[in-house]
Parts: C-alpha cells; sequence; structure tokens
C-alpha cells in the first residue's frame, strides 16, 4: 500500500493500475470535491448573454457565483422556510420575470436547481415552460441538485446535456461552414483561448463556438456547422462531442494545447484533418523557437519533482508538460477523475507514478511528507496546505497568465521555475519531517541573528 488508509479507500491509490474512481466519497471523509451544481456553473458561467438564475437558497448562489476564480453575476430565488414547506414555484416564476426585466437583451434564461428545489420536488421543468412561453425566449432547467451524483463531473454532464437539447444546433440548418472549427472543453482560462485562437488562425481557422469559454446562445445555435469539433478538455468536451457527431455528423479530435510537444501534435492532426501539408514546417519552427525561449528557466526545473492533484482530464497533458521542463512527476491524481481520464493519464505516465482518486487533506499531507516534492500543483483547496508545510505551489487552472499554447508553455517554465526558486522557500521547512524543522528553524534564527548583527538591523 502507497500509505496507510481507510481500507475502502485502498483501490483508490494506486502504484501502478489504474484506481478506482467515480464512487462516492466516503461519508464523514473531507473530500476536495465540489457538487453537482457547481460542475454544471463550471460548465455554464461563461454563457454571457443568458441570465443565470439559481433556485434554491442563498448560500448556493454564493457558493456557484465564482468559477476558475472569476466571479459572475447570478440571480437567486432565495428559497427560504416558507418555501421549502409551501413550494417555491411561484417564487421562481417571480424570479424569472424580474431577472428578464432586469437584463430585457438577454437571449435565455438557465434555471438551476439546488438540492432544496431537487428535494421539494418541485416541477421546474414545466415552470420554465410556462416562463418561455410568456416571455419568448428560452427558459432552460439545469436539474443538479448538489446532492443528484458522485461529484462535479455529475454536473458536466447535466450541463452537457442541457446545452445539446436546448442550445446547440437551433439555428437554421446549412451546409458546414469552411474552415470552421468549435472547441469543446475550453474555458478561456487567463487567455488561454486568445493563446489557440492565434494558433488556429495561422492555420486559417475560424473558432465558430468555444464551449464555453466564449459560447453565446447566438454562436451555439450555430455550432452545428463547424468543420470539425476539437476537444479541449476530456471530461468537459467528449461527451458533447460524441453526441454532435451522431446527431450533426462532426468529426472531432482530442488534442492538448499544453506542454510543447502537445501543442505541436493537436496543430499537426488539425492541419491533416484540413489538409493543410504545409503547416508542418511552421509548427516545428514554432516549437523550436519555443523551447529556446523556455530555455533560461529549465536549469532551476532539472530534476526537480512535482505532484499534480486537480481536476480531471488534464492530468496527463499536465503531466507531459512538466517533464518537457524536466521535472519528474512522483505522484499525479484528480478530484473527480473518470476511467478514461486515468487510462490516459496512466498511458502518458507509465507505471511507475502513482495515481490517486479523491483523495482527501490528511492523504494529501502524508503523500507530499512522503515524496517531498519540490512544486505542487493543484486547485485552490490544496494550496494552504501546501503553504503550510512549505512547499512551493503552482494554482491550476492558473490565475496569473495562459498556460495553452506554445507562449503558454513559456509562462509555464517561468513561473514554475519562479516558485522553486523562490528564495522564501528557504526560510521554511520545506515539508520536512518535524525534527528536521526544528533544525531548520534553529539554522533561520541564527540567519537573523547574524544579519542583524552585521546591518544593525533585521536581515528580514
Ligand atoms: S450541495 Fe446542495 S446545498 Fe450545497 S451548494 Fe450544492 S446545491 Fe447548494
Amino acid at each position: 500500500m502507497l500509505i496507510e488508509t481507510m481500507p475502502e479507500r485502498a483501490g483508490h491509490l494506486e502504484p501502478a493500475n489504474l484506481p478506482a474512481c467515480e464512487r462516492r466519497t466516503l461519508p464523514g471523509v473531507i473530500s476536495q470535491r465540489a457538487c453537482l451544481l457547481y460542475g454544471a456553473r463550471w460548465m455554464l458561467a461563461a454563457i454571457r448573454d443568458a441570465v443565470h438564475l439559481i433556485h434554491g437558497p442563498v448560500g448556493c448562489a454564493y457558493y456557484s457565483q465564482t468559477v476558475r476564480q472569476k466571479n459572475y453575476k447570478v440571480f437567486s430565488t432565495g428559497l427560504g422556510e416558507k418555501e421549502i414547506i409551501f413550494g417555491g414555484g411561484e417564487k421562481l416564476e417571480e424570479a424569472i420575470r424580474e431577472a428578464v426585466s432586469l437584463y430585457p437583451r438577454s437571449s435565455a434564461v438557465l434555471v438551476y436547481t439546488t438540492c432544496a428545489a431537487g428535494l421539494i420536488g418541485e416541477d421546474v421543468e414545466a415552470i420554465c415552460k410556462q416562463a418561455a412561453a410568456a416571455l419568448g425566449l428560452p427558459v432552460v432547467p439545469v436539474n443538479c441538485p448538489g446532492f443528484g451524483g458522485v461529484s462535479q463531473g455529475d454536473g458536466h454532464d447535466v450541463a452537457a446535456a442541457a446545452l445539446l437539447e436546448h442550445f446547440i444546433g437551433r439555428g437554421s440548418a446549412g451546409t458546414p461552414l469552411e474552415n470552421s472549427v468549435n472547441i469543446l472543453g475550453e474555458f478561456d482560462v487567463q487567455g488561454d483561448l486568445k493563446e489557440i485562437e492565434q494558433l488556429l488562425q495561422r492555420l486559417g481557422l475560424n473558432i465558430i463556438c468555444a464551449v464555453s469559454g466564449r459560447a453565446t446562445v447566438k454562436n451555439l445555435a450555430r455550432a452545428h456547422r463547424a468543420r470539425l469539433n476539437i476537444v479541449h478538455c476530456g471530461r468537459t468536451g467528449r461527451w458533447l462531442a460524441r453526441r454532435m457527431e451522431e446527431r450533426f455528423g462532426i468529426p472531432w479530435r482530442k488534442v492538448s494545447f499544453f506542454g510543447l510537444d502537445a501543442t505541436a501534435a493537436a496543430l499537426q492532426a488539425i492541419a491533416a484533418f484540413f489538409n493543410r501539408p504545409e503547416a508542418a514546417a511552421w509548427v516545428e519552427k514554432e516549437a523550436e523557437a519555443t523551447r529556446q525561449r523556455a530555455l533560461p528557466y529549465l536549469g532551476r526545473l532539472a530534476g526537480k519533482r512535482v505532484a499534480l492533484f486537480f481536476g480531471a482530464s488534464r492530468m496527463g497533458s499536465m503531466a507531459g508538460a512538466f517533464r518537457e521542463l524536466g521535472m519528474e512527476v512522483v505522484l499525479c491524481g484528480s478530484q473527480f477523475g473518470c476511467q478514461e481520464d486515468y487510462t490516459e493519464s496512466r498511458r502518458c505516465l507509465g507505471r511507475g507514478t502513482p495515481l490517486i482518486d479523491d483523495a482527501h487533506q490528511r492523504e494529501l499531507e502524508e503523500f507530499w511528507h512522503r515524496y517531498r516534492p519540490d512544486l505542487l500543483v493543484g486547485g485552490t483547496r490544496e494550496r494552504f496546505v501546501a503553504h503550510k508545510m512549505g512547499i512551493p505551489f503552482l494554482v491550476f487552472p492558473q490565475e496569473t497568465s495562459p498556460y495553452a499554447g506554445f507562449n503558454g508553455f513559456v509562462h509555464l517554465a517561468r513561473e514554475a521555475a519562479a516558485l522553486v526558486g523562490a528564495p522564501v522557500w528557504r526560510l521554511s521547512n520545506n515539508g520536512l519531517l518535524r525534527e528536521e524543522g526544528e533544525e531548520k528553524m534553529a539554522e533561520y534564527v541564527r540567519y537573523v541573528e547574524r544579519g542583524k548583527k552585521e546591518n544593525g538591523r533585521s536581515s528580514l
């Protein structure tokens, strides 16, 4: 066994094969997962021209208004005790009318159900239908009560189904638009989409719709006319790509724009689909130029150990990117990965790197003590534990600059190198065992005292 854990969790920590996954978190375990509502918001929050109405207590709206560190405007029906007992249907009707009157230029209303609305068994669908007829615009229920699934991943699926049923392909039928693509599972974190778009433009391609980093009701309606669907995040895009292939006959390619080789391979695959043989030389040249730009940062990273723990399907591609930076991936895990995600990660990492599923804080701490990574990469929930342990931490999805594409690779190299080499970690116990940490602390006190003596003041 990798570390000591509860017997029911043993299969989720896998040294060489695929971990158990897609199971409910054990009661009592403080997992790093989010609820179904949050998963649906992750998928849909960025749709600009829709009103987003959370049908539930106000806390659910507060919880789900911030997605990928960005605040989005949401409305709430603010259900209270009275509605939980007598029903909240009237309040929902009123809230839909009020939200649309405040934003009359909205193209649709998305009504997200929460645990409270799910428990009282409200017929949200019927209310949405009536409201749509009265207001003359789509009012779409997103059935995502928090308790309704295993993790936020199920919320992604509910949201994807809502997009397919109510928005995608609602525009006029027509032939496929030349040189056009959709990107599925791309959320434009810190400008990632712009980086990808610039590369696609070099191939002469236009993006009709990026789901949902640049999705609007209008461009979703035209999305069925793309020649190709590019799936960037498998967990949020693969299902949609398969259904769009069945329904509209659009082929798809799963690619990644994280990492140098992955970006080059993605562009080559897309160029091959659009029959652009001349692109190969340009892609190779760009990749080589990027390698040179990243070079100054690689010295600090060479041989350093990195542990990854975040969402789901980026595990494999990010592991590949860190390896290209010369780092050793010592551990890789996700909060809610599915079988496909872990299979892809295992393929990329080989059998020597442990894969962990739905790890909780105590397990993560023990892993980090045991593996002593020089850098941790994870979501905001893991950040504070890492800092307390004195381990440099990189947030992913990132908070600073784009990591996608060739430029993104250089940003990743620069930011990882800055973190690993930051002097502040010399003053921390850097994840050492307590005795070693105490020795480090004594060393730090001597360092401060020496500085005071030499400068006549604190060296800090
Ligand atoms: S778990 Fe339920 S109550 Fe909690 S935020 Fe999610 S939908 Fe709301």
